[in-house]
């Protein structure tokens, strides 16, 4: 059923009504080798398994009237109930909680199932009756669920310690430090005119984590606000360090930047530097 015969580590099993969608996917890279190395299995159920009549129909014409088809109760109850995929099983819907890497590093921890919708929907008693939360993973309306859901699976899979080659690889990642990355480059040093900046060739991994700390918190401040606002501000240290690499600080975060102007709030000062 599914494409790469694993069967250890994290379990997820997803429902569909395009099973191929998914396998093809989840056998490349970082995915397939999640499962080829024992860290995941991910199990693909196909929908129309459990379809009506000879062309294992799973969608109906909405009550009411309207555009469009509906994904029907009883094949995806009759799936469920089957095969009995591990809980909690969530519906990918543009109505759900939108997931994010709090919710990554959440599902990280445990079997989870996930059910693709498709057409205009799903009948709202799947909704209701047999799944345990929706997710959405944005603002916008895809045509299925499968997308969402390869995007929920690669999201967590990494974050399953062993997938990723090197065991820090996603520490500094995005999101996971409250901060945007830092920037990174590779060789060569100079390409075109484009120098990769000192202080990265030079060695002093004290003076490379500080230029990095000041890197992620300026481009944060720059693109993400609501990610410094959502973490308390700027600590006074942390301003410091942003006017000390040449970055501009926001007035209300310089004034802390300066001990004697405004006294530092201690929650946000517990965030020592490197
Ligand atoms: N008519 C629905 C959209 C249906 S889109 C509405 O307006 O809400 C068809 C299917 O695609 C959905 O059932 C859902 O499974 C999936 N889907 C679409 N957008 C999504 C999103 N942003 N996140 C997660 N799943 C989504």
């Amino acid at each position: 059923m599914n494409g790469t015969g694993a069967t250890g580590g994290l379990r997820i099993e997803v429902l569909t009504i395009f099973p191929e969608l998914l396998e093809r996917y989840l056998a490349s890279s970082i995915l397939g080798r999640a499962q080829s190395a024992g860290f995941a299995s991910v199990l693909v159920h196909d929908l129309r398994d459990e379809g009506l009549g000879v062309h294992r129909s799973v969608d109906d014409a909405p009550f009411g009237g309207g555009a469009g088809m509906v994904l029907a109760p009883g094949p995806v109850f009759s799936m469920v109930e089957r095969v009995a995929p591990p809980r909690p099983l969530y519906l990918l819907s543009p109505g759900g909680r939108r997931f994010d890497q709090a919710m990554a590093e959440e599902l990280a921890g445990a079997p989870f199932s996930l059910l693709c919708g498709r057409y205009e929907g799903v009948d709202q008693r799947i909704s209701d009756h047999l799944v345990d939360g929706e997710l959405s993973i944005g603002d916008y309306v895809l045509a299925g669920g499968e997308l969402a859901a390869l995007v929920v699976i690669e999201a967590v899979l990494r974050l399953v310690p062993g997938v990723l080659g090197n065991g820090d690889s996603a520490g500094d990642d995005s999101f996971t430090t409250g901060l945007l990355e830092y920037p990174q480059y590779t060789r060569p040093a100079r390409f075109r005119d484009y120098d990769v900046p000192d202080v990265l060739r030079g060695g002093n991994h004290a003076e490379i984590a500080r230029w990095r700390h000041a890197a992620a918190l300026a481009r944060t401040l720059e693109r993400r606000p609501d990610l410094i606002a959502a973490r308390g501000g700027l600590s006074g240290s942390e301003a410091r360090l942003l006017l000390e690499h040449g970055y501009p600080v926001p007035a209300v975060e310089a004034s802390r930047a300066n001990p004697g102007a405004a006294p530092g709030d201690a929650a946000s000062e517990e965030r020592d530097l490197p």
